[in-house]
């Protein structure tokens, strides 16, 4: 395994092609926007050398035969996709963002598994390739990231049917050596800090498209990858250096996403996982997005006990800690999101195994805990702000607390109950103006709506799995209805 300064040494060495603000960016480890989202990656390492978290944070490879980070593990049991959950919400406790690794465990379980099935039913040996390819990633500890969301441009058109071909990722020549590619992946959570990245197709592909059924491993800094950085709200706040770190809110950790393009990205054919298998490239994508829907009811329930502290905290600071809406409030908010965590540990409960020996989530539990993460966050976030009062969006700078004379004013007006002085009070509803309002992975609400596919997916999901046809024939044989 690898420690987080280790990790960190990875990327020093890593080459991207990154562009933010209309710059180009060289030293993408020390920027400061980009940092935080580093430090949340990091963590992820780190932390599995906390003997306190050795349980969650590691496990033991079949592959390798050695211990490794669980964020690289292959999940051979319901046991490992229960702590993959409580793994999840360890590190949403510990960062209160996208802490980034979990898309490469869903993505290569997924991968791995399907791989095997197509292998089996084609004679390929794409599960060869991702097999050796893997042992070395979980060997070495690399940080893979996915990348799934084709740009789509006309969603109502199928990709070979888009004015512009490149709005969906496709092969454009097929040469001795690999494949040469062409498209984009979007809202790309932690690209720059990965190692190597996992592409799969965004959805179903038709058999007329088979260019576009393709999945490929590659260098996240390969030649013929652009990166530009995506703009998150108030992320400007993290380059006015220490003395802004309080509006930061949460200013250690965050989440980044950007726009990926391929622009004549050549893959080795080692590295390629899916070359117009056109009727894999549903299955493959379902899979993943289903072991991703498990993993938001860790991440987010953790992301959510924050918030709920949060809103707690500044209750006590106001004086209102013991009011009985206030303590109604936060038992509600309490209730959403363990139902969140309820779901995610249920649907691996109920996981079962798979023809490459290891384990998927179940299908119909690991979508309803992601619907219900589309909607629960969303009431969670309208209680904090009702607790925390308009001052939430009112707050003056940082800058203005530490000047000598409006400091001294906002430390007057903002003191809260004997004891709570305005700088704690300020920290906190900073940090909650962070969680509310902070978008992409930094915050909590639309990556909630939408990582991991928006809630109508889940319903096409949960109306091909709800099984409505077994439910009328319970009630057909309650109610003595013969036909
Ligand atoms: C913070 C964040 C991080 C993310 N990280 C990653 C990542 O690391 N890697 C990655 O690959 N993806 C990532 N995603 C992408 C995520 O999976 C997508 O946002 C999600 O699948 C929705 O796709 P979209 O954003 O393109 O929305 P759209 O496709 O534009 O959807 C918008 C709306 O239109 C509807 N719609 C779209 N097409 C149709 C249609 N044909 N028929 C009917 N309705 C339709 C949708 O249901 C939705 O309501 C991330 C997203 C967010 C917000």
């Amino acid at each position: 395994m690898k420690t987080g300064a280790q990790y960190e040494e990875t990327l020093r060495e890593m080459n991207f092609k990154l562009y933010m603000f209309g710059e180009e960016i060289k030293n993408t480890v020390d920027h400061p926007i980009i940092r935080p989202s580093l430090n949340a990656t990091k963590l992820c390492y780190d932390m599995a050398f906390d003997p306190e978290y050795e349980d969650l944070m590691t496990a033991v490879s079949p592959l390798t035969g050695g211990k490794i980070n669980r964020f690289t593990h292959l999940v051979a049991s319901t046991e490992d996709l229960i702590k993959k959950v409580k793994m999840q919400r360890l590190m949403g406790q510990k960062t209160s963002c996208c802490y980034q690794r979990c898309g490469m465990l869903d993505a290569c379980n997924a991968v791995y598994s399907i791989t095997y099935e197509m292998d089996q039913a084609m004679g390929t040996e794409y599960h060869k390739r991702f097999k050796k390819f893997y042992t070395r990633v979980q060997a070495e500890d690399i940080y893979l990231q996915l990348g799934v969301t084709d740009p789509k441009g006309d969603r109502s058109l199928a990709q070979n049917k888009q004015a512009d071909p490149d709005l969906y990722t496709h092969i454009v020549e097929r040469r001795a050596d690999g494949i040469i590619v062409r498209g984009a992946k979007c809202h790309m959570t932690g690209a720059t800090n990965s190692n190597w990245l996992l592409v799969m197709p965004t959805s179903a592909v038709k058999p007329d498209a088979r260019d576009y059924a393709i999945a490929f491993v590659t260098p996240s800094d390969a030649e013929g990858i652009v990166y530009v950085y995506g703009r998150q709200s108030c992320d400007t706040r993290k380059t006015e250096g220490p003395d802004s770190a309080i509006d930061c809110g949460n200013p250690t950790y965050g989440g980044q996403e950007s726009l990926m393009v391929f622009d004549n990205l050549f893959v080795p054919w080692e590295y390629v996982l899916m070359d117009g298998e056109t009727e894999w490239a549903g299955p493959m994508v379902e899979r993943f997005a289903t072991y991703h829907r498990q993993s938001y009811g860790g991440c987010k329930a953790g992301v959510g006990d924050c918030v709920i502290g949060a809103a707690a905290l500044i209750a006590e600071y106001n004086g209102v800690a013991n009011k009985s809406h206030i303590k109604d409030k936060l038992v509600e908010m309490t209730h959403l999101n363990e139902v969140l965590y309820q779901g995610g540990i249920a649907a691996g409960a109920e996981g079962y195994e798979l023809p490459a020996g290891t384990y998927m989530v179940d299908m119909l539990l690991a979508n309803c805990t992601k619907l219900n993460v589309t909607r629960f966050p969303y009431e969670i976030c309208r209680m904090a702000e009702e607790i925390a009062g308009g001052v939430l969006v009112t707050l003056p700078s940082s800058k203005d607390l530490a000047h000598p004379v409006a400091g001294e004013w906002m430390k007057e007006m903002f003191q809260g109950v004997s004891g709570a002085s305005a700088e704690d009070r300020i920290r906190c509803l900073r940090f909650l103006e962070c969680m509310l309002y902070g978008t992409g992975s930094t915050g909590y609400r639309c990556e909630s709506m939408h990582g991991a596919g928006s809630p109508q997916a889940q319903k096409i999901q949960i109306t091909r799995y709800g099984n409505i046809d077994k439910k009328k024939d319970l009630v057909k044989r309650l109610a003595g209805i013969e036909n």
